[in-house]
């Protein structure tokens, strides 16, 4: 099952993607709610309703407008971050990998549309890609054992971890470049477990296409290389918090960040930032730059950035 939420003129409702339309979970069906984490948190039974939505006579479908797919999960209770899960991802950044795994939090207001504009901050221009696997909560749990973690998982999404490099390497605290309004990309779908019958074989990539109609495929691994996989990090943020429905892991990026380049790899405004994940889907984003109320692009002059040292 392929669910989302979508932008319509009631607000953001939960759908369920059948053929190529898009069923709305809530007005298809009166006793389940309009948000996809609601949903989560009545669990299975509620889950496999929302999936035969489409064949109730009162069914309300809308068109697949890829545009107003919102965050597929639009305002999960907490977003938990990996950072350096893979080790091609360690080595390009000359460092060696932690005994733990490296938590950071993202926080709603970053997050993204999959066909939205990934939006490009006054304040830098040193914006870098991250594909990676998300993980969406389904059961919560505290002090999960690895062994069954994955009883806990409700799906999976691309996620696009596009970091602001200089706010994020500014502090030991990584939270402003991993922060920036409309940098977080996910979606387009959350893909429930039953259709990933295997999350640690997926091929990953970032292919970005330049406005002169050019390609480059800067990032292509697989989740095969994860360091940590996907159980044992569960296991881990499960020691320290209650993971709850509608919970989002950002499992870590692969090699070929725009950081570990020589020169250095920034996305450009009136390119397209490409996010594949095998049997999960693709993200389309037009990177823009954010503008002024002028309209205009316009420097942010009130902290120095690497831009203006
Ligand atoms: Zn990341």
């Amino acid at each position: 099952m392929r669910l989302a939420t979508l932008d319509t003129p009631d607000g953001p409702r939960a759908v369920v993607l059948e053929g190529d339309h898009l069923v709305d979970i809530a007005a298809s069906d009166s006793s389940l709610p309009s948000s996809l984490t609601q949903l989560l948190r009545l669990g299975p039974e509620a889950l496999a309703r929302a999936g035969k939505a489409g064949g109730s006579p009162s069914a309300r479908r809308h068109g697949y407008e890829p545009g107003r797919l919102l965050p597929a999960v639009s305002q999960p209770g907490k977003i938990l971050c990996i950072g350096r899960n893979y080790a091609e991802h360690v080595r390009e950044l000359g460092n060696v990998p932690s005994e733990r795994p490296e938590v950071f939090v993202r926080v709603t207001t970053s997050l993204t549309g999959p066909f939205a504009p990934v939006v490009r901050p006054r304040a830098s221009d040193q914006m870098d890609y991250e594909v990676e696997m998300a993980v969406v909560i389904g059961a919560a749990g505290r002090n999960i054992e690895p062994e069954r973690a994955l009883e806990h998982v409700a799906g999976y999404c691309v996620f696009n971890d596009v970091s602001i490099r200089d706010y994020q390497m500014a502090a030991q605290q990584w939270t402003p470049g991993k922060n920036f309004d409309r940098t977080g990309p996910l979606g387009p779908f959350l893909v429930t477990a039953d259709e990933v019958p295997d999350p640690q074989s997926l091929r990953l990539s970032t292919v970005v296409r330049r406005p002169d109609g050019g390609e480059e495929v800067l990032q292509d691994s697989t989740t095969a290389l994860m360091m940590r996989p996907v159980a044992d990090l569960i296991a881990f943020l499960s020691i320290f918090a209650t993971l709850e429905p509608g919970d989002v892991i950002a499992t870590g990026t692969p090699g070929g960040v725009g950081l570990g380049r020589q020169p250095r790899r920034w996305l450009l405004p009136g390119e397209i930032l490409v996010s594949r994940l095998e049997g999960v889907g693709e993200m389309r984003n037009p990177v823009v730059d954010e503008v002024s109320e002028s309209g205009l692009r316009t420097t942010f002059a009130g902290w120095p950035s690497s831009r203006h040292r």
